[in-house]
């Protein structure tokens, strides 16, 4: 289990940031994380229920912010604010075959809960194609229609199937709320795509991998106010922790590795993802 005082050197930034897109349920220490989150400067994190998976987050997350509140005191960071945590529901892309009736029931049902903030992760995965194409197409269109219907933005995976996502995001209409692609790591034309499509494009670990120039050159064209930073933790721990299990307080590596970038100051790119992520959620 991971402690607070076991949070590896990060660079601190001047100003907070948020983890858009995060699967805390996955952790092997969540409230170990949501601490750690806290003390790297993290003030918004997004955590992902898929409804036809693991519900446990919507029972277990106020457990983990009183055991994480408890482990800032006890390592003497009383002072310190938990990071705001709000949840996405949906069903992933891999799970397009298990997106029932039912399902969308509960999406609807859980839309009004005062913690849920967006749908997904929803869209297209024609990488590992879990669900036949067909299936995982509809399933899309049928969350986008629900988003729309209630007014809520959408948090989208797309993998090896961008072209296709981007035609049904255009033939659906974005969702007014607003339309996050996250794990972005298409090259500079396809931001572009997406940018002017009005999306905004979420910038996780891969980033900062050493051979992710294109990632890099799409991070640089991508305007402030259309970018978030997020890990999708436990997966794609960016560098120098690559291969290890990701968690929110990385987000920093990120930050860092987009303003290289785009050759600004971190801060800059901390304090907007966080303001764009405190808009599409509807956070404080
Ligand atoms: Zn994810």
């Amino acid at each position: 289990m991971s402690a607070p005082s076991e949070l590896p050197s990060l660079p601190v930034l001047d100003a907070p940031t948020c983890d858009a897109h995060a699967h805390l349920d996955m952790l092997e220490d969540p409230a170990g994380a949501i601490a750690n989150a806290a003390r790297a400067g993290i003030a918004l994190i997004a955590t992902v229920v898929d409804l036809s998976e693991d519900e446990r987050t919507f029972t277990e997350l106020d457990g983990w912010l009183v055991a994480a509140r408890a482990l800032l005191d006890g390592s003497g960071h009383e002072g310190l604010a938990l990071p705001d945590v709000c949840i996405v529901v949906g069903a992933h892309p891999h799970n397009a075959s298990d997106f029932t009736p039912a399902i969308a029931a509960r999406m609807r049902e859980a839309a009004t809960l005062p913690r849920v903030s967006a749908f997904g992760e929803l869209g297209l995965d024609f990488h590992y194609d879990s669900s036949p194409r067909d299936v995982q197409r509809a399933a899309f269109r049928e969350q986008l229609a629900i988003a729309h219907e209630l007014d809520m933005p959408v948090i989208v995976h797309l993998r090896e199937a961008h072209d296709d996502g981007l035609a049904i995001l255009l033939e659906q209409g974005l969702p007014p709320a607003g339309c996050v692609i996250h794990c972005f790591t298409e090259d500079a034309a396809t931001a572009a795509r997406f940018v002017e499509a009005g999306c905004t494009v979420s910038f996780a670990g891969p980033v900062t991998f050493k051979k992710a120039e294109a990632i890099r050159e799409a991070a640089a064209i991508t305007p402030l106010g259309q970018l978030l930073v997020e890990t999708d933790c436990p997966f794609l721990a960016p560098e120098p922790y690559r291969g290890r299990k990701n968690e929110p307080a990385f987000t920093v590596l990120t930050a860092v590795a987009v303003a290289a970038a785009k050759g600004i100051p971190t801060e800059e790119v901390a304090a907007a993802a966080l303001e764009n992520a405190r808009r599409l959620y509807r956070r404080g």
